[in-house]
């Protein structure tokens, strides 16, 4: 269904909403915009919409402008908003919701972010831990963005603060078990 705004035409998913609901267990409908959330969310400042804006275009179905925003993803997942709700809508397990979808519909607009949480996601699968040089490196490579932040990374190595190796994990072989379960 197409709806004319100001801004030009919209595309309303009616099921959009219900996906969401289902997909998160979050009460959506529960949600009546008292902008709580948006108010001590932490990473408001960079966010095309807000928080409590984002709810309201999934009960209205704005399935592509909620998929290709920035917003779910420089949401940093730190639970303020969910802990504050006065209707216990649960912000954070609806962004997690959204970027999956976003992820499966090759939707993405902020590609770096997804880069990173995939290759942090693929070092702790390989090491059982986190190897911070290797994450930079690789995040450097496949967003092609070698040289910014080089002078605070080699002040970094020179003190010590970023290892050159992984350390090794005896419980490897659990994490990994983790994974395979996870993606089942
Ligand atoms: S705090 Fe809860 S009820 Fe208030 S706008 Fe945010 S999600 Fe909606
Ligand atoms: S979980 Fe995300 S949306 Fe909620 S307050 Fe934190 S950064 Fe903001």
């Amino acid at each position: 269904m197409q709806y004319i705004s100001k801004e030009g035409a919209l595309t309303i998913d009616a099921r959009f909403g219900a996906q969401v609901k289902e997909e998160s267990g979050a009460e959506i409908d529960r949600c009546y915009q008292c902008l709580t959330c948006s108010l001590g969310c932490p990473s408001a400042f960079a966010m095309d919409y807000l928080p409590h804006q984002i709810v309201r275009m999934v009960q209205l179905g704005l399935r592509e402008q909620v998929l290709t925003s920035s917003a779910i993803w420089v949401c940093a997942d730190c639970q303020a908003c969910a802990t504050r709700c006065p209707n216990e809508v649960d912000l954070v397990k609806i962004m997690d919701v959204l970027r999956e979808i976003s992820l499966r519909n090759e939707m993405v607009k902020e590609r770096a972010v997804a880069d990173f949480h995939r290759i942090f996601l693929g070092n702790i699968r390989q090491w059982g831990r986190q190897h911070e040089l290797s994450l930079i490196l690789r995040l450097k490579l496949k967003t092609r963005d070698l040289f910014s932040d080089l002078r605070p990374g080699v002040k970094m190595l020179m003190k010590g603060k970023l290892k050159l190796l992984p350390a090794r994990f005896k419980a490897i072989k659990s994490v990994r078990d983790i994974f395979q379960r996870a993606e089942r």
